[in-house]
């Protein structure tokens, strides 16, 4: 009897047992559709046996293997398993979140779109001479002599509305489809800096075995230039290389740039937010090892690539690469484990590396590159604070940041007002009897949105009207507290009415489309002064914009959370950057109450080393990580009663287990306690000693998992937690 058991995506860590008498050897790493209860499952079939525990009347058989799709490979399933056990999540709910959503479903799934190659004729050779100069016809044409074979889609990318002209050339014989090269080269090009040589030999000479680099570059040094040329390298070895970015709307700008800059590759681009079909589809042409570049966010770390010879990760320290719900994976750790199981060299890249990984480039664990200079700017931008402990605010804003911004104006360049607050106020209240809006399923204040009218928590999404008078006392003389980016925009067009002031943050950049097209007309010039939240923080040029302004960044000095100064750091350093990348200075002006404080000074000074090395001594001397190694177990419940309870019991549990140099904390409610009407508690476990706690936490798990959660308690486990 043929044995297959089976990783189904339920929350139980077990495989099941299935009879599969037509199963074969090849067959393991297949998905297949078997029998669960009353409904039918897709799970992957992760060994095959000759006998089950199972008594034969509770044995069922499989309904069929989907051999449509290529087995799983052995060292993606190794993958899948290792981050399994590392983040004590079942194997089962681990290879669901690894796969596309249409893989995890048994119909077919579709063929991906082909991307063909195409060169230039003979006769598209003669016919170019004849064509108008500047036509599109022309233009793809003289883009296929200079870059040789190119795919239709670097050839959109390069030239948008190509797909026309593509159509047209075919027909007319001027263009035919052409054989792939073994290894699709790009054009040479140089880079700029010794500094940036140096990093691309040093990471192409560890191709073929295992080696981190934090590639530590300031914003503008030409980070992706050296990741580029690493890519070439790779791929001029026949091999496949993954690009991890934080953000999806980061994916179009570098995708073009990708693929424009390597015509000949085969690339796919994915991330969450593309159609499911392409998903899959990309993930599927990458595992038999047709794609030559895969581009993409954080689930992307989980693409078959049978040829793997490079991992670059760009923006390392970004939270986003942090998943926050189900496992909770890090994909940059994940990578990491990724490029050591795969024994190829992997590129950490960030201007302000988190301080787990500088910690290991100090160690030696990594490899430290350095990219001191900018490449394209003059310099570095001035870093400046406003001091307002005594300054006369008018709505927030300072007289020394409304002058430089009256300036900049005059001089018809960009100005950024950064604040890391949406809405028009974070909190509506009554003077008379000390009523605030607050949200009634969280411990949260409900945000005033004026531009909508509307009450909103930003926890649950609940909504309300705005009241008139106070719901409490019936005063009618109730105030918004505090400011948010709305607020901000329209004292700005208050005080410069002539200005085009833009707004953006996630309420009016809230889908790709909208958010691409507010970039658009920034880049177009039509904006004098933007206000936003850290999404314009990251990656975008604005080669006009060359003032910052950052108010109420005090707010993150006195957070309770050991990881916020560094967080703010690496956002200030972030949206510092944006300011003066063209051939214009930048400034920075920073309005705070703390002007003395080593964070700004180290800012100031473009002083990450300065500020990470004080960071790390102190993390130190407080027993924090990097040199602690922490996990949570999160408990939430309609009674917070309940929670605590259950979580009282799990300490317990551990406390049995007596593993040495663990400690079980008590359990304490969560900061926000409730949040859409669950109450949430959580219970710190930690160890100076990661080995240590990675055998407490299999053995207590698995103990939790057996004493199964009381009714209307649910539970989460959450390895190397990035938040309080
Ligand atoms: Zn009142
Ligand atoms: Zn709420």
């Amino acid at each position: 009897m043929v044995i297959a058991r089976v990783a189904l995506n339920v929350p139980l860590d077990k495989l099941f047992d299935y009879e599969a008498s037509d199963a074969q050897p090849d067959d393991i790493g297949c998905r297949a559709e078997v029998p669960f209860g009353r409904r039918h499952m897709v799970g992957v079939i992760v060994e095959l046996a000759s006998g089950t525990d199972l008594p034969s009347d509770k044995l069922r058989p499989i309904r069929r293997i989907l051999r449509d799709t290529p087995p799983l490979p052995a060292d993606w399933r190794a993958l899948v398993l290792a981050c399994s056990r590392y983040y004590q999540h079942p194997l089962g709910e681990t290879l669901a979140v690894a796969l596309p959503p249409a893989l995890r479903r048994a119909e077919a799934v579709p063929k991906p779109n082909a991307d063909p190659l195409f060169r230039i004729t003979e006769a598209g050779t003669e016919a170019r001479t004849r064509l108008r100069p500047g036509s599109l016809a022309s233009r793809s044409l003289s883009f296929l002599v200079e870059r040789g074979p190119v795919r239709a889609s670097a050839l959109k990318a390069a030239l948008p509305k190509a797909a026309a002209a593509l159509r047209h050339l075919s027909a007319k014989g001027l263009i035919e489809t052409a054989t792939p090269a073994a290894s699709p080269a790009a054009a040479q090009a140089p880079v700029a800096l010794p500094e940036q040589s140096a990093a691309v030999e040093a990471i192409s000479g560890s191709l073929g075995r295992y080696q981190t680099f934090l590639l530590h570059g300031v914003t503008g040094s030409g980070k992706t230039e050296v990741y580029l040329v690493a890519i070439e390298r790779a791929l001029a070895r026949a091999s496949q290389a993954l690009m991890l970015v934080p953000e999806i709307a980061l994916t179009p700008q570098l995708e073009n740039r990708v693929r424009t800059r390597f015509p000949g590759a085969r690339i796919a681009c994915l991330h969450s937010g593309m159609a499911e079909g392409a998903r899959a589809g990309g993930f599927i042409a990458a595992a038999n090892g047709e794609l030559d570049i895969v581009l993409g966010t954080r689930l992307a770390v989980f693409t078959p690539l049978p040829r793997l010879g490079l991992i670059v990760v760009d923006e390392e320290q970004d939270p986003s690469f942090k998943q926050q719900d189900g496992i909770r994976y890090c994909a940059r750790d994940v990578a990491v484990l990724r490029a050591q199981q795969a024994a190829v060299p992997i590129v950490l890249g960030s201007a302000t590396p988190s301080l787990e990984t500088f910690q290991h480039a100090r160690s030696g664990r990594y490899r430290l590159l350095e990219l001191p200079r900018r490449a394209l700017a003059k310099s570095l931008p001035s870093v400046r604070c406003i001091d307002t402990r005594n300054a006369k605010l008018q709505e927030g804003l300072s007289e020394p940041l409304l002058a430089a911004l009256e300036s900049t104006l005059r001089r018809a360049e960009q100005s950024l007002i950064f604040l890391n607050r949406r809405g028009y106020a974070p909190v509506l209240a009554c003077p008379a009897c000390g009523w605030v809006s607050g949200c009634e399923h969280c411990s949260a204040n409900m945000v005033l949105h004026l531009a909508d009218r509307v009450l909103r928590c930003h926890h649950c999404g609940a909504q309300s009207g705005v009241p008139a008078s106070c719901p409490t006392c019936g005063n009618q003389d109730i105030h918004p507290y505090g400011r948010g980016t709305q607020r901000v925009e329209s004292a700005l067009r208050e005080r410069f009415p002539t200005a085009r002031v833009l707004r953006v943050d996630r309420d009016s950049a809230s889908t790709p489309g909208k958010s691409q097209a507010l970039l658009e007309s920034i880049h177009r010039g039509e904006v004098d002064v933007l206000v936003g939240t850290q999404i314009l923080a990251k990656g975008h040029d604005f080669p006009r914009l060359t003032l910052v302004g950052v108010l109420n960044a005090d707010a993150s000095l006195h957070a309770v959370d050991f990881r916020a100064p560094e967080r703010l750091f690496a956002q200030l350093m972030q949206v510092g950057g944006r300011s003066g990348r063209a051939d214009l200075e930048g400034e920075v002006l920073i309005q705070t109450e703390h002007p003395d404080h080593p964070l700004y000074t180290a800012l100031a000074g473009h002083d990450y080393h300065g500020f990470a090395t004080a960071q790390l001594a102190e993390r130190q001397q407080a027993g924090f990580p990097p040199f602690m190694f922490h996990a949570i177990l999160r408990a939430e419940a309609s009674q917070l009663a309940r929670s605590l309870e259950f979580l009282q019991t799990a300490a317990a549990l551990g406390g049995q287990l007596g593993q040495a140099a663990v400690t079980i904390y008590d359990p304490v409610p969560m900061r926000l306690t409730r949040r859409a009407r669950v109450e949430r508690a959580q219970l710190l476990v930690e160890s100076p000693q990661r080995p240590r706690l990675q055998s407490f936490l299999r053995a207590w798990i698995a103990q939790i998992y057996a004493q199964r959660a009381p009714a209307g308690v649910r539970w989460s486990i959450d390895v190397d937690p990035h938040e309080f």
